[in-house]
């Protein structure tokens, strides 16, 4: 299987390259060249262990890059008995009600949906790297839960020094010491003195000075790194298996950077049966508005909310779903995106807009709504759920339209990993599973930087390992 870029200025590459450059050098994102078709096999998907179906789908997309052996050590480190998530079923599908469901996305290492997709490169970083006797630096930027899971499951990588910028302030307590306190000695924490679009923003200079980034063996794992997507289709394939009938599953998925709705799309792509996709967003509402109003355009600047993870201004991922709606034309989304970042913004042409209107719907709630639902939730169900998923239900929980099929509501991270918010709702103060009760005692170890790529730079230089 070979990556094109999303700009169609790039030459192809395999999975592999793909996956370790994040970013084609075009400025484009890659996606596959063609959808690899799973048959039949998908409707056993919800019947079979979680290592397995994620064996499979990462064989539909590395084809020939991992051998059998690979694919099953890769496949089972991340998921299978050994496994650093709390439970064998990896992520379990809880049933609310006759036809809607949670699905606890949030029984990894660190607590967040990111651990599922992080867990898995890990070992196919290891793999890559043993095997061309390579170091690699790798930095993220982090809206929060990124850093945590990138922390947890690359601070054993003898190979990969990892560099994590996150927003002073604007991350909860939890989400900085799962960041902090990980002991890991390959692992820096950064706070840069802006939000998550700063720290994105230098994480992306870093990538566009090319000679930094091959002297550093730069390699990113936001949520634009390919093996995250794949990593992320394998819950909504299983799901959407164990539990379609004659039609097809929702979903509501709480929104940010979009990794996470495209990594459904991807899963509806390979033949998983799903119906609609529902964006859930804050107040940091640009999917909503873009499906509403055709208008893709960033904010002055992002607002702080309840759902931290989701303060993003632009949705990265949204590019790769530009691409697929226009037809796969590399030229006009290169367009679109050059606009973006002159002009800030870009229409959406019409015929890509009704595709992705017949695919997703976009609802934006407040935070006092949130809130609200925090306690309704734990009310009605006896259920603790974190602000992120309560987004969730606040956008799509009262949509009748949305339980005309079974539809499921992600839980994205571990209601203890914002522990002050929800215990202002529910008046119960969430506890941290046993695997990370002593969080609190670990020491801490972070520096802090300006808001300045040259000093990123500067800092990065100092400490990788990788640097030639
Ligand atoms: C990252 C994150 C999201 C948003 O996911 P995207 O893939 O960026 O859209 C939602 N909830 C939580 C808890 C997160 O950490």
């Amino acid at each position: 299987m070979r990556y094109i870029s999303t700009r169609g200025q790039a030459p192809a590459v395999s999975f592999i390259d793909a996956v370790l450059a994040g970013m084609a050098p075009d400025g484009g994102l890659y996606v596959p060249e063609s959808w690899p078709a799973l048959g039949a096999w998908v409707r056993e998907a919800g019947i079979r262990e979680y290592a397995s179906v994620a064996s499979v789908v990462l064989q539909a997309f590395a084809g020939a890059d991992l051998t059998p052996k690979e694919l099953h050590t890769i496949s089972t480190r991340a998921y299978g008995a050994d496994s650093r998530f709390d439970t064998p079923a990896v992520t379990p599908l809880i049933q609310l009600g006759a036809n809607h469901w949670l699905l606890d996305l949030a029984r990894g290492p660190s607590l967040a949906f990111k651990d599922i997709a992080m867990q898995l490169i890990a070992p196919l970083y290891d793999c890559a790297l043993e095997r061309h006797d390579r170091r690699l630096t790798v930095v993220c930027a982090t809206s929060g839960d990124t850093g945590g899971a990138a922390v947890e499951a690359l601070k054993r990588s003898d190979r990969v020094d990892l560099f994590v910028l996150l927003p002073k302030g604007r991350v909860s307590e939890v989400q900085r010491r799962f960041m902090t306190a990980s002991g890991g000695q390959n692992v820096y924490a950064v706070e840069v003195a802006g939000d998550f679009d700063d720290c994105q923003a230098i994480v992306k200079s870093l990538f566009a000075d090319r000679t930094f980034a091959a002297n550093a063996q730069l390699s990113g794992v936001n949520s634009i790194n390919w093996a995250r997507i794949v990593a992320q289709s394998v819950y909504f394939l299983r799901t959407a298996s164990a539990l379609c009938g004659p039609g097809a599953v929702d979903f509501v998925v709480p929104s940010g950077n979009f990794g996470d709705a495209f990594a459904g799309h991807v899963a509806k792509q390979i033949g998983a049966q799903i119906g609609r996709i529902g964006l859930a967003t804050n107040a940091n509402d640009i999917l909503p508005r873009t499906l509403q109003t055709g208008r893709y355009e960033r904010a002055a600047r992002s607002h702080a909310t309840l759902s931290p993870a989701m303060d993003i201004q632009v949705a990265s991922n949204f590019e790769r779903l530009v691409f697929e709606a226009t037809g796969r034309d590399g030229s006009t989304t290169a367009s679109l995106f050059q606009s973006l970042s002159q002009s800030g913004g870009f229409d959406v042409p019409d015929a890509a807009l009704a595709i992705m209107r017949r695919e997703f719907a976009g609802v934006a709630s407040s935070d006092e709504r949130t809130a609200q639902v925090i306690a309704e939730i734990h009310a009605e169900y006896g259920a603790l759920i974190c602000p992120h998923t309560a987004v969730g239900f606040a956008s799509f929980g009262d949509e009748p339209a949305w339980f005309d099929h079974p539809t499921v509501f992600l839980a994205t991270a571990h209601p203890a990993k914002f522990p002050e918010t929800v215990e202002a709702a529910t008046g119960v103060k969430p506890s941290l599973p046993a695997h990370c009760a002593d969080l609190f005692d670990r020491a801490e170890r972070i520096d802090t930087l300006p808001n300045d790529t040259e000093a990123v730079k500067r800092f990065i230089q100092e400490r990788s390992r990788a640097w030639s």
